[in-house]
């Protein structure tokens, strides 16, 4: 029997890519490839096809954003949702982060799922302070971001105020599909390219922006004085 041998570019129909025969021509190129046989123009175009630079930060970055350790931590009632997005329905683990950890200190995200006491508060923070750097965290539900329905003195009305917090998640409680959104605005948080907030995306104007003369606005010699009284008593 003859066997003859052909160059791989004769294969190749970049007209079809997925078509079996280009599988056929990529599964060539790239046993060629493992023996050493590809040199001149198609070794070029192999490695070019294939390499990708970027910076050390970048690829860092993608790799902590991926491969989050969330605290094993609950607070109130969102706790039983949290503990839904490691299930097989919702699978956390899609974005690399079903493994909650038991130690404060191997876990690098804080889910702040429930309300907040303020006799829970100080505990919360050392938690929070006990974990390594970089470290990260959601508040899940509308009492840890503002206190909820628990307008009291024994609530904290938003965990802000004693810890930073990254991404808030609304709701009562907020479902899995819900914190599985916020941690996937972490997600692109940790990676450097965060989404813009409502106001960017929908070019909206607020008092504030009116008031400052921001785009599109036109704000009198009057509103610009009362904005500077308030803010000279806010700042006393
Ligand atoms: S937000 Fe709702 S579900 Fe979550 S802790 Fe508060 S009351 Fe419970």
């Amino acid at each position: 029997m003859e066997i003859e041998r052909q160059k791989l570019r004769v294969h190749s129909s970049l007209e079809q890519p997925g078509s079996p025969e280009e599988l056929r021509a990529r599964q060539l190129k790239a046993r060629d490839m493992l023996r050493g046989d590809l040199e001149g123009a198609d070794l070029d175009a192999y490695v070019e096809e294939r390499v990708m630079t970027t910076t050390l930060e970048k690829i860092l970055n993608v790799a902590r954003a991926n491969s989050i350790f969330p605290a094993t931590f609950g607070l109130a009632c969102c706790a039983i949702e949290m503990m839904s997005t490691v299930s097989p329905r919702y699978d956390i683990a899609r974005f690399g982060a079903e493994a909650f950890r038991a130690s404060p200190r191997q876990a690098d995200l804080i889910i702040l799922s429930g309300r907040v006491s303020v006799k829970m508060a100080p505990v919360v923070r050392r938690i929070y302070d006990q974990m390594l750097e970089p470290k990260w965290a959601i508040s899940m539900g509308a009492c840890s971001s503002s206190g909820g329905m628990f307008a009291n003195y024994a609530v904290v009305q938003g965990a802000d105020k004693f810890m930073p917090v990254d991404v808030h998640v609304p709701g009562c409680p907020p479902r899995p599909e819900a914190l599985m959104y916020g941690f996937n605005k972490l997600q692109r948080k940790i990676m450097g390219n965060p989404d813009p907030g409502w106001r960017t995306r929908y070019n909206a104007t607020g008092t504030e922006e009116w008031a400052r003369g921001g785009s599109g606005s036109k704000p009198s010699e009057e509103a610009l004085d009362a904005y500077r009284k308030a803010r000279e008593v806010l700042d006393a």
